[in-house]
């Protein structure tokens, strides 16, 4: 491939519906092909159909850009914003005698279509508007482009080589309907073609209508761009990945408690790799990504996977950046009122993460495990109390609060020698007190180790809740 000319490629979504995983992973695959190649990466909305179109699902769509940092360098363009383009072209078509006036009303067009699949054709349009002296009076017209019928239009597809369609299947497209709306493929091309686009990656869904757009360019005198169609991404039933095999908008994964960085290095994986590894940073993937590693084959869309490579970015990811991605769950889960929230930097929320980071598969789970850090007070689970908060641990709660609160040091060291002392003299296993220690300061049976949990809410807390722990028992 002739990299020398400036690689330029595109996102364009149809925001009529929410940003889903296949989308993005188009996404990721051009601004990948971008970034390696120090190109552009464009955003363009593709809303010409107004009816289907929403704001919500534009804001959809940048929304999850932004989480992802896949960032354009243009745009967000948007096609409802450049129909003059549009109209100059159709204009041009027009005067070169490359599109003509039809005026054939919806009925007729209706009427031809029926005939057509009662002899078990496939519906044509018989092009009878194309030759047309003088036009019918009083009916508004849509213009259509002079469609090639006879040959093969071969599309020289990146990851397919080429792909020979056969115009005898086509009909003169419509590309301005009667109502003055241009129609999908044609502002694709004009869009491509105008913004300079060197390379179309999208998927593969896309590859029927690739010949029609071929030889649009051609009718508008412009250099068709590479294409790259990508192969889709099947459920675990190994049909098309959709609502039924569970979420697919990428939203909802920021919102159960994924990191970004997981889900590019998952999606990155759907269609492409580097020998056999799995775990990639954005750099890395920026350096290594070319479109010779792309795969032929469908991807199949694996839950467990990316909830392992979650836990494997919570595992090893920095307290302080993964405080930033756990303040929102904070507060969806009413960790941290909202009140509260802007009091509490970054730096105290990134204290509690090292205890956490082991043995949490997503954000949620980390949020609920830090409950009894940031709670002001305790509520037990009802289950835990009444096994472990029991009148025989009084003494012990003596015991140890005496012990902390002669104790000058409140490290893991010492925490561990204090425990050491009254298991030893008493003659009682770690667990024994341990866990209903861990009941009295966490309300749960399930926590961080039990010196983390001590060290971290320090010798007051601590104090505190081993008395409210001896009240509830009285
Ligand atoms: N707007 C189309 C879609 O959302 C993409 C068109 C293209 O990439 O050419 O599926």
């Amino acid at each position: 491939m002739n990299m020398n000319e400036k690689v330029r490629v595109r996102f364009a979504p149809s925001p009529t519906g929410y940003l889903h995983i296949g989308g993005v992973r188009t996404a990721l695959f051009n601004w990948l092909f971008a970034r390696h190649h120090k190109g552009k990466f464009i955003l363009r909305i593709e809303d010409t159909d107004l009816s289907r179109s929403t704001d919500e699902s534009i804001r959809q769509i940048i929304e999850g850009l932004k989480w992802l940092g896949i960032d354009p360098d243009e745009g967000p363009y948007r096609q409802t914003e450049r129909r003059d383009i549009y109209l100059e072209h159709i204009e041009r078509l027009l005067k070169e005698g490359k599109a003509y006036q039809c005026y054939c009303t919806p009925e007729e067009l209706e009427q031809k279509r029926k005939e057509a699949l009662a002899k078990g054709e496939k519906p044509r349009y018989d092009g009878k508007c194309r030759n047309l002296d003088t036009p019918p009076p009083g009916r508004t017209s849509a213009v259509r482009f002079k469609t090639t019928m006879e040959g093969n239009t071969v599309v020289d597809d990146l990851l397919r080589g080429e792909v020979v369609f056969d115009n005898t299947e086509l009909d003169d497209l419509i590309i301005l309907r009667s109502d003055g709306t241009p129609t999908y493929n044609f502002v694709v091309v004009v869009d491509d073609a105008t913004m300079n686009i060197t390379h179309v990656i999208r998927g593969d869904d896309h590859l029927a209508n690739t010949p029609r757009q071929v030889q649009l360019y051609h009718g508008l005198a412009y250099q068709p761009p590479k294409f790259l169609h990508l192969s889709m991404i099947l459920g675990s039933d190994k049909a098309r990945l959709s609502k039924r095999h569970g979420a697919t908008s990428i939203l909802s994964y920021r919102d159960t408690g994924y990191l970004p960085g997981a889900m590019i290095n998952y999606l990155v994986r759907l269609g492409w790799s580097y020998g056999d590894q799995e775990i990639f940073s954005k750099e890395e993937l920026i350096e290594k990504f070319s479109i010779e590693n792309i795969g032929k084959s469908a991807a199949v869309f694996n839950p467990e996977k990316l909830l392992w490579l979650n836990s494997h970015y919570i595992k090893t990811g920095d307290p302080l950046r993964l405080a930033s991605y756990l303040r929102p769950h904070l507060l969806n889960e009413g960790i941290l009122p909202e009140s509260q929230a802007s009091e509490i930097s970054v730096e105290e929320i990134a204290k509690v993460i090292p205890s956490l980071q082991e043995r949490s598969k997503t954000l949620i789970e980390m949020a609920r495990g830090t409950e009894f850090f940031f709670a002001k007070e305790i509520q037990y689970d009802e289950k835990a109390a009444r096994k472990f908060l029991i009148p025989s641990i009084v003494p012990i709660f003596e015991r140890l609060i005496h012990m902390f609160e002669k104790s000058e040091n409140f490290d893991t060291d010492s925490l561990e020698r204090i425990f050491t002392d009254i298991t030893e003299k008493q003659g009682l296993k770690l667990g024994k007190i341990a866990q209903p220690v861990r009941v009295a300061l966490t309300g749960k049976t399930v926590s961080p180790g039990i010196f983390d949990v001590i060290s971290l809410l320090g010798k007051e807390r601590v104090v505190e809740r081993l008395k409210m722990g001896i009240r509830y028992i009285g």
